[in-house]
């Protein structure tokens, strides 16, 4: 499906004139992370601590960090996809060869069971260098540590399609797991109908705009669901302190030496783009502690993060409710439906 100049009128009529229906405002009430619910910070902070040596791609930090999401995925007792949490590839290399590994667990939907959502966040990071610890707090354990959040929730209470939670590694490394895990599962691509990937979602103390870009949103919701999500998204754009915005700066942001960003390739949603796998990515954008070695526990938003991590997840939830809904415009009038065609 292609938007028409016609079917963009259609979402703007939608977005002026309708409110919220219910589904949607259901969605505004309470957070979902609540006060004795914060191993969602414990999760960021062990992740970002020392001990993981900045989790870089085949290495002893990678590995121990493999070790802390698979133990914490089975103690949340969220099945293994494909009966492994581990699923390996290599990268060859000049001298050598080298593995990677992405943990992939798996949450079966309750409706649409061969459908699936892939939830995203690579877990790898830089290591160390001249014998300091680059942590990556928000590049990126917030995005691993929301990822293991909602694999509790998930499992408590699953969605109607299948989601598939996959752990990327590699992805410092120009998107290595990311794209084995698209030659792996090819076999189920074309039943991946979304990827919603969180890539920096804490930023730093300053951070105050979540942002996010789509592509492929009309091949699985209707013109009125769609205009649904973007009057949602607008309501977070005011009414949360993740404050969320459509698109990014293409610019560097204040300190780091990136003049222009390529947000479509910029993280693990590039690969699932290419694959013609729709998705929507999560992140602040660079900022100073951007693949810094301040990048650390202590210099994230914590308010920011949670409120983020809010949002994402409800448009998650409102996403898989109404996907596959027949647009109530186009099922009242059959006939707008032949003149788009
Ligand atoms: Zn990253």
């Amino acid at each position: 499906m292609t938007i028409t100049p016609f079917k963009i009128l259609l979402i703007l009529i939608t977005i002026l004139q309708l409110p919220l229906v219910s589904s949607a405002s259901a969605l505004l009430s309470s957070s979902i992370v609540n006060e004795d619910d914060l191993s969602v910070l414990e999760h960021l902070k062990i992740l970002s601590s020392n001990e993981f040596l900045g989790r870089k791609f085949a290495s002893q930090g990678s590995i121990k960090s493999q070790t802390y999401l698979v133990s914490t995925l089975c103690a949340l007792k969220v099945q293994a996809f494909k009966n492994k949490y581990r699923h390996t590839f290599t990268q060859p290399g000049f001298f050598q060869t080298k593995q990677g590994t992405n943990i992939i667990a798996y949450i079966p939907g309750t409706q649409h069971v061969n459908k699936y959502i892939v939830l995203s966040a690579h877990y790898d990071h830089l290591g160390t260098k001249r014998n300091t610890v680059y942590n990556g707090a928000d590049d990126n354990a917030s995005g691993t540590s929301a990822l293991l959040h909602y694999a509790k929730l998930l499992a408590k209470k699953p969605l109607k399609h299948s989601v598939i939670l996959l752990f990327t590694d590699g992805e410092e490394v120009n998107l290595l797991g990311a794209k084995a895990f698209i030659t792996q599962q090819k076999n189920i691509l074309s039943n991946i109908k979304l990827n919603i990937n969180l890539d920096m979602i804490a930023g730093s103390k300053r951070i105050k705009k979540l942002h996010f870009i789509s592509r492929g949103l009309p091949q699985i919701l209707s013109t009125q669901s769609l205009g649904e999500l973007i009057k949602l998204q607008a309501h977070f754009k005011t009414n949360s302190s993740a404050h969320l915005k459509a698109g990014f700066s293409n610019r560097g942001g204040a300190g780091t030496s990136l003049k222009r960003t390529n947000w479509l390739m910029a993280s693990d949603h590039g690969v699932f783009n290419k694959a013609a796998v729709p998705f929507i990515y999560f992140g602040v954008g660079t900022h100073k502690n951007y693949h810094s070695e301040f990048d650390d526990f202590v210099n994230i938003n914590q308010n920011f993060y949670l409120a983020a991590i809010d949002i994402i997840f409800k448009q998650l939830i409102y996403i898989d409710t109404a996907m596959n809904k027949e647009s109530i415009v186009e099922s009242v009038i059959p006939s707008l439906k032949k003149t788009q065609r």
